[in-house]
């Protein structure tokens, strides 16, 4: 057995291991610098292994196979290194919009204007026309305020971005009248008391948790009050003894007191979803028609486009959100903006937007079709766990997900996965399996329900990718 001063000289030096022609592929793409740097830490590693006299590197160090094993070594690091961390998933938990997944899926032209924008200069705030400077507002404002009816329209960054802005424009240091009933916090800590205090407003309570009246809006109104504001609430829903104060009688009350009346609609969509056969969600053109005097809702909720804050109204007070500098930090780019335009653009054919937004075909998708898919899957996903769990199709329900219609569930069917367990091991058993689908090369994500791994089809887009890597399940 070689003394380990020995082994350390059958080390090849950095040098050495660069100029094999296995790496000159490797360098070519990532570049000399990085693959260097791999390089030393994996001759560091191995000399560590030596001082530690580890039985497998000393075997490893008497092959001729050194250098190649080097090589390979240097490979995976690199290529780990190099890997995006951010990458594609099958979406199979049931929440049709899901915020850590990324919600919502682009159309396809979205995609591609998305591509062209990044790619070029634009005239993203250029005129065309006059050659002078232009507005990024102006690409969506027609478009927008031909669909909702409104006088005119921006965008920012999120739905939470336009509700600060909205906030800080038109009630600074002022009081904002809010029923306690719609208090929210939607996911990922958008709380409404909170976003009241980043955006320096006061934030007054009104009425009770289950019932607020106009009369309570009305005796709270004073010199100090800055905007009258409802809130959708999104993700819960108050049942029982309850009564709140409709848009309508809220915008009256607001003209009268010559006040804004702003209505944050969270999911807002710009179609009745009831053609669809789907639940009612208050559209934006209602919330317009009842009187509201700002509007705001989110790009990627039911709207089905990227992560954007929409918000539409009064061209005058437009015009004072424009002119806030924190306008200037929560607006979109022109990436961003080229999806919304083609989104926003497929609304005005509602009839094809079904089989044109991925949201919208999702949240149709007829149960007989995912009935099928599921059964094909069925048939793949047991004889890829033969041995190991049990495969059936049950029936189970949709969510649409971020905060849009909680209590509206949609018919759905699931792949119901019941792993072979020893006792007193089923969770184990099932988390282990549920680790393995999501180490799939295109992660696979479900949920656990009752013992169970579920996948709900409907969001299944690529069935011939799903059964085609399930090969490489573990
Ligand atoms: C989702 C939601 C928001 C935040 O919208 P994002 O686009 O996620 O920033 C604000 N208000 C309500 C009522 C919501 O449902």
């Amino acid at each position: 057995m070689n003394s380990s001063s020995a082994l350390y000289k059958l080390l090849p030096s950095v040098d050495r291991v660069l100029q094999s022609p296995v790496l000159s592929p490797l360098i070519s793409r990532v570049g000399h610098e990085s693959v260097k740097l791999a390089t030393r830490s994996y001759l560091e590693s191995l000399r560590e292994k030596i001082s530690q006299a580890d039985a497998k590197t000393l075997k490893l160090l008497d092959s001729d196979t050194l250098l190649p094993e080097i090589c390979l070594g240097v490979q995976v690091m690199v290529n780990k290194e190099f890997a995006s961390s951010l990458v594609p998933v099958f979406n199979l938990t049931g929440t049709v919009v899901h915020t850590n997944l990324g919600r919502a899926r682009l159309p396809e032209n979205a995609v591609k204007a998305m591509a062209v924008a990044a790619r070029s200069s634009t005239n993203l705030e250029f005129d065309l026309v006059s050659g002078k400077r232009g507005d990024r507002d102006a690409h969506l404002e027609r478009s927008l305020c031909a669909i909702t009816g409104a006088e005119a329209a921006t965008v920012v960054n999120n739905n939470a971005a336009a509700v600060l802005l909205v906030l800080n424009t038109l009630a600074q240091n002022r009081e904002v009248l809010i029923s306690r009933g719609e208090l929210v916090e939607i996911g990922g800590a958008f709380r409404i008391p909170d976003v009241m205090q980043s955006a320096n407003c006061i934030l007054k309570e009104i009425g009770t948790t289950n019932r607020t009246h106009l009369r309570d809006y009305e005796s709270n109104v004073n010199a100090d009050t800055g905007l009258i504001m409802k809130v959708h609430t999104s993700n819960y829903e108050i049942r029982g003894f309850t009564n709140s104060v409709t848009a309508a009688e809220l915008s009256k009350l607001a003209t009268e007191k010559n006040i804004p009346f702003v209505s944050d609609l969270g999911s807002g969509t710009l179609v009745d979803l009831t053609q669809f056969g789907l639940p009612h969600e208050p559209t934006v053109m209602e919330t317009l028609k009842a009187g509201a005097d700002i509007v705001s809702f989110s790009g990627d909720k039911l709207l089905g486009g990227p992560q954007a804050g929409i918000i539409v109204g009064k061209r005058e007070l437009i015009e004072q959100l424009k002119n806030n500098p924190l306008k200037r930090a929560l607006r979109v780019d022109k990436i961003t903006l080229a999806a919304l335009l083609e989104v926003i653009n497929l609304y005005k054919d509602p009839q094809r937007l079904t089989t044109r937004l991925p949201l919208l075909a999702d949240l149709t998708r007829p149960l007989a079709d995912i009935e099928k898919a599921a059964e094909r899957a069925c048939v793949e996903l047991a004889k890829a766990l033969a041995g190991r769990a049990t495969v059936t199709v049950q029936a189970c329900r949709s969510q649409i997900g971020s905060g849009a219609l909680p209590l509206e569930l949609l018919q759905s069917r699931a792949v119901e996965i019941t792993p072979v367990a020893s006792k007193g091991q089923t969770d184990a058993t099932l988390n282990q399996l549920a680790a393995s689908f999501r180490s799939l090369p295109t992660p696979v994500i479900g949920r656990i329900s009752d013992g169970k791994l579920l996948f709900d089809m409907r969001c299944l887009a690529d069935e011939a990718g799903f059964i085609q890597q399930l090969q490489n399940l573990c």
